[in-house]
């Protein structure tokens, strides 16, 4: 089998409410997605979505990924999309690093060689649990009262998990920590995300103080290094997700203790080819984990879904739907969707959810 033909597609997929990333900074109100479908000389097609989540997140731009694809394209032309490490090694060749470029195709090519061989994904990768996977929230707002409205709003849904942006202002941090802890529910999952918006002495202020509440909180320095000079000073579990880029990544943050949790984001990281060894890397060393898109449709949700499958149910605390903070559906209501905060994993061969191609307009770019 041969990579033909592939096609990128630019849609802009508006959030429904504006987000502000913690801290109040960076609002933003439209995500820039990029879908790439990818056809096969055996008339298999497969697709794969990027969408950062927003410019100004972590390096990671729309129109960055269809440069890169543009530059890659020449390399995988002609590949086998089954074997998935020839097009990862193909595209590491043709463009160093730009990891969020190439997400997208590797994932086309997984959904290729699922719908070939039969099996979803997960399966492909060596097995799937159907445990349904809880969906993290993602709360982004200022003050303790609307950090509660937002909660609410998603309680309602049915979720039982919530990612609280925090960061920022140590006074605030604290009182909005201890108030979301005085009305969490009996199996509530509550992960506080600083998305790199403390400084060294600001993360220890906040974490001393909420150390009675034993609660995580996600990427509380800007680097690595960061998270690491502060780790034996404090007692809270830490996740690492924006510094989690690479297996070097990786593997230094298990090797050195340097937080407990990861936050695979599969864009960041390149892929599910790149992710599935940083999973292995988290279970071998007693490192639970958080799967997610960094935003996006359906698609880059149902991409997330099939990593988290692949974890032992205990290791896997929750997943992310970008979805449901959409106000366009490029999928027509198909693939997993939120039941009672759960996403189930779609029995479909490959990825389980190809997008209405009517909705995406003409193709930007089409390479042969
Ligand atoms: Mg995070």
């Amino acid at each position: 089998m041969k990579i033909t033909c592939i096609s990128v597609f630019q849609i802009d997929l508006p959030l429904e409410h504006p987000y502000w990333l913690s801290g109040g900074r960076l609002k933003f109100e439209v995500l820039d997605a990029t879908l790439v479908k990818v056809e096969t000389d055996a008339g298999i097609t497969g697709w794969g979505e990027g969408t950062p989540w927003g410019h100004t997140y972590v390096p990671a731009h729309g129109p960055g990924i269809r440069a890169g694809i543009e530059t890659m394209a020449p390399f995988v032309m002609g590949l086998d999309p089954r074997r998935v490490l020839d097009v990862e090694r193909a595209m590491d060749l043709a463009l160093p690093g730009h990891l969020y470029a190439k997400s997208p195709i590797d994932m086309a090519c997984w959904d290729i060689a699922g719908q070939a061989a039969g099996m979803t994904i997960a399966d492909l990768m060596g097995g799937g649990s159907r445990t349904p996977r809880p969906i993290a929230s993602s709360v982004g707002a200022k003050t303790v009262d609307e950090t509660r409205a937002v909660i609410d709003r998603y309680r309602q849904r049915g979720y039982i998990a919530h990612s609280v942006k925090i960061g920022g202002d140590v006074e605030r941090d604290i009182a909005r920590v201890r108030d979301v802890e005085s009305i969490r529910q009996p199996g509530e999952i509550m992960l506080y995300d600083v998305n790199r918006g403390w400084t060294r002495q600001q993360a220890l202020r906040v974490m001393s103080a909420c150390e009675d509440l034993n609660v995580m909180f996600e990427q509380p320095g800007e680097t690595i290094d960061d998270i690491a000079a502060i780790a034996g000073k404090h007692a809270s579990p830490v996740s690492v997700d924006e510094a989690l880029v690479t297996l070097q990544d990786a593997a230094r943050i298990a090797r050195d203790g340097i937080a407990e949790i990861f936050g695979i984001k599969l864009n960041r990281v390149g892929g599910l080819t790149k992710a599935a060894r940083m999973r292995d890397v988290a279970l071998a060393h007693g490192i639970d984990m958080f799967v997610m898109a960094t935003g996006g449709s359906v698609l880059a949700d149902t991409e997330a879904l099939h990593l988290a499958a692949t974890i032992p149910d205990a290791n896997c605390h929750a997943v992310w739907a970008c979805q449901d903070m959409l106000t366009v559906d490029i999928a027509g209501g198909r693939g997993p969707r939120n039941v009672d905060g759960h996403l189930h994993l779609p029995e479909t061969p490959g990825l389980g959810v190809h997008p209405d191609e009517d909705m995406l307009g003409n193709p930007t770019a089409v390479y042969t």
